[in-house]
């Protein structure tokens, strides 16, 4: 915490040092040493860490308002200062520059940083994770098959038990910082921890039911048939769950169909979606996703209600099979939840997208026994599908945002404005970037999140009203 502190008081510090700077320019344009005082004066005090005003302004806003292109190609993005009035959690008005305000609002001032669109973290576990507590690297995964993981886990979940609750809410406020306000996490359904990690994932999430949505999968780690917990699952979606969650039904239920019939029964009879883990890069991967497919086809009460997590097995289809498997994905609803791996396997999640396939993306892991590595940024995301998928240029780099914010892009793909418009949710991160093809390159820091009108992370000035 004490860290905590000191960080924000580093970083208020070296914002006044750029506004003093500002302001010192500023003076040389002819404004009076008494006045830029009292400017300074004014920004320095008033640094506003929480805005829980039904109805106010947040001025100076950057907004993209059109590409600018050289013959064909977008060279540039055009952007504008608006003030956005805010009430009852929506973008009530866009008021542009030099606009009559209403009077009488409080006023909080965004000093020019750009809106982007809420991030949505899709896929994270945070029930179980090491963030908030010490370092601890995963144990060597070479020569380690996912049973091994699952071994581990049985003495592993104790210990974390404990603890889990504070954690999934550190991490809450991890995602917040980044932008991220919307979330889909996975919650172990097992014998070790039976119905716990569930029951206190669900008290991390309503300490914050004002300033994040979070949807659950009820996620059997142990094997759906392996660890004979169907009766748990069951339990779970009367819990407030929202899919059903499964696993590599070959590698770990050794009993492809019977697994998946058995999770998508759950699924049928409750009245959920699904969404499974599915790791498996062998042909057994292929025909799972193939079975996946025939049985939303023949249960039209799951269509637009499953999700594929991960889907290695996409990999390793021809193309013109993959073609033929993202048109039934896309014809059938199902999405595709990436984390947009490095290295091996290259995701054909371009070729999904354009055969008409809703791809999104997460974090998984931030800190846990299975990777050290996750920021929990998903800004960082669309940095990382930008770059392996040839994104560099500026329209290329602004639509690889889609990936992190469900679809949600400031521009459409002519160039209107497409978000944000007067009625919308009033949630929005805010960042140090001209336009959101050098956010997606450059990945800046986010200075203030908000949710449903609340700023949940981060700080904004305060403007006289
Ligand atoms: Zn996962």
């Amino acid at each position: 915490m004490q860290n905590a502190v000191s960080q924000s008081r580093r970083a208020f510090l070296s914002r006044t040092g750029q506004l003093t700077t500002a302001v010192a320019v500023a003076g040389l344009g002819g404004m009076s040493r008494e006045a830029a005082a009292e400017t300074q004066n004014c920004v320095e005090g008033a640094t506003m860490t929480a805005v829980t005003d039904n109805h106010y302004l947040l001025a100076d806003v950057r907004l993209e308002e059109s590409f600018e292109k050289e013959g064909d190609i977008v060279v540039a993005t055009r952007t504008a200062l608006y003030t956005l009035e805010i009430k009852d959690g929506r973008i009530a008005t866009l008021h542009a520059a030099g606009a009559t305000l209403p009077a009488g609002l409080p006023r909080y001032q965004a000093n020019g940083q750009l809106a982007l669109p809420t991030m949505r973290d899709m896929h994270i576990h945070l029930d179980k994770t090491f963030y908030g507590g010490p370092w601890q690297a995963p144990r060597p995964r070479q020569g380690k098959t996912i049973m091994d993981m699952i071994a581990l886990e049985e003495k592993l979940l104790p210990k974390l038990l404990p603890t889990s609750v504070e954690r999934a809410e550190g991490l809450i406020a991890l995602l917040q910082a980044k932008g991220s306000t919307i979330a889909r996490s996975h919650c172990n359904i097992d014998p070790v921890s039976g119905l716990k990690s569930l029951e206190h994932l669900k008290l991390a999430l309503e300490e914050h039911k004002d300033d994040f949505v979070c949807e659950i999968v009820a996620f059997p780690q142990h094997g759906l048939l392996h660890s004979e917990v169907d009766g748990l699952m069951r339990e779970a979606m009367q819990m407030g769950v929202e899919y059903v969650g499964g696993l590599d039904p070959t590698n770990v239920d050794s009993a492809m169909e019977k697994s998946l019939d058995a999770m998508f029964q759950i699924a049928l009879d409750t009245g959920k979606g699904v969404d499974i883990h599915l790791h498996e890069t062998s042909p057994a991967g292929v025909a799972a996703i193939n079975y996946m497919i025939d049985t939303v086809e023949k249960n039209q009460a799951l269509k637009g209600k499953v999700t594929i997590s991960h889907a290695f097995a996409l990999t390793t289809l021809r193309p013109e099979v993959l073609e033929e498997t993202a048109a039934r994905l896309a014809a059938n609803g199902m999405t595709i939840a990436s984390t947009v791996p490095i290295g091996g396997l290259m995701m054909p999640l371009p070729q999904l997208s354009k055969a008409g396939v809703f791809v999104m993306t997460g974090t998984d892991s931030v800190i846990d026994h299975w990777s050290p590595f996750g920021s929990g940024d998903m800004l960082e995301k669309a940095y990382l599908y930008a770059q392996l998928y040839r994104g560099s240029d500026e329209y290329r780099l602004s639509r690889s945002l889609a990936i992190s914010t469900g679809g949600v892009l400031p521009l459409a793909d002519d160039g209107t404005r497409a978000w944000p418009k007067a009625g919308d949710d009033a949630g929005f991160t805010l960042t140090s970037a001209s336009c959101s093809a050098e956010a997606v390159a450059r990945v800046p820091a986010r200075s203030a999140t908000f949710h449903k009108g609340r700023l949940v992370s981060g700080e904004v000035g305060k403007a006289s009203s």
